[in-house]
């Protein structure tokens, strides 16, 4: 008895090394938070050192980084930190009445344009757009320009508007921010199976992931199928969310525990680094 146990913990000691973590379940996940505002309206919630610190304390190792207007984004591309990794998206927004009129107003494009000359940038959004309004050629216009220089766009948008944004050009590649919200789990599974290469789910603020802390039968079912189709984010868009990024963090550590290590590690930060390159420590 005695030997078997010792038996034991020798073998899942063994596997610990071997796979570390995933053996054993003690592995705290690096997350990529896939959708992050760090909004100046006229100063940030919390400083960069501050901002920093709230990443180290929950494990984010990168961040899809947006704000309004793009000034904190900027600054936290400068900031530069080594173990961490920023990835860069252009908000075409000035203030927050932008997000009703963006796609009405010539002078996005050219806010996007003057962006994009910086050089980091690997996309546009988080932006909002709703039903036909897609269909404006001062959409198309901001799509096509994404598939030309090779940039995702990151929307926020209802499955109408997603529909129309793939029809403006077969090439664009969208992160689908909130995921539709409540788009029924496989009517999200039937988006992604059409549009493979081409979208991907991000998962703040969806509806009929969890039940009581638990995931539902149709999202382990999802999750699981597409591991590789979705990303993790806080959704900073208010001072709130920066208050309780740990809260928000935790839930995701919450039920990305109950799937199985490896498609965990693909929402966390492995679709991430797929998409966009490895972290400064991978
Ligand atoms: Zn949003």
């Amino acid at each position: 008895m005695r030997k078997f146990f010792r038996h034991g913990f020798w073998a899942a000691l063994l596997a610990a090394v071997m796979a570390p973590g995933a053996a054993l379940g003690q592995e705290r996940l690096a997350i990529f938070d896939a959708h992050l505002h760090y909004n100046q309206e006229p100063t940030p919630f919390y400083s960069l050192d501050q901002v920093r610190e709230v990443f180290r304390r929950n494990g984010v190792s990168g961040i899809l980084a947006t704000s309004r207007p793009n000034k904190g984004t900027h600054q936290l591309v400068d900031a530069n930190w080594p173990e961490f990794r920023v990835v860069p998206f252009i908000r075409p927004y000035r203030v927050r009445s932008d997000i009703q009129t963006w796609f009405k107003d010539p002078a996005i494009f050219d806010l996007i344009t003057s962006e994009y000359a910086r050089g980091y940038y690997r996309g546009i959004g988080e932006f909002h757009i709703y039903g036909k309004d897609a269909a404006l050629p001062s959409v198309k216009k901001v799509v096509d320009f994404a598939v030309e220089k090779n940039l995702y766009l990151h929307a926020h948008c209802d499955e109408e508007a997603l529909l129309i944004l793939f029809s403006h050009n077969p090439k664009v590649r969208i992160i689908w921010a909130h995921t539709g919200f409540s788009v029924p789990a496989a009517r999200v599974a039937a988006l992604l199976e059409v549009h493979p290469d081409a979208l991907w789910g991000e998962l703040s603020y969806r509806g009929g992931i969890t039940a009581g802390g638990k995931l539902t039968e149709d999202w382990r079912r999802l999750l699981a199928q597409h591991s590789d189709r979705f990303l993790i984010g806080s959704d900073t868009w208010i001072n709130e969310r920066w208050a309780s990024y740990d809260d928000i963090v935790k839930e995701y550590r919450g039920w990305l525990a109950q799937l199985a290590p490896d498609q965990a590690r693909r929402i966390a930060n492995g679709n991430a680094a797929r998409l966009f390159g490895p972290q400064p420590k991978d």
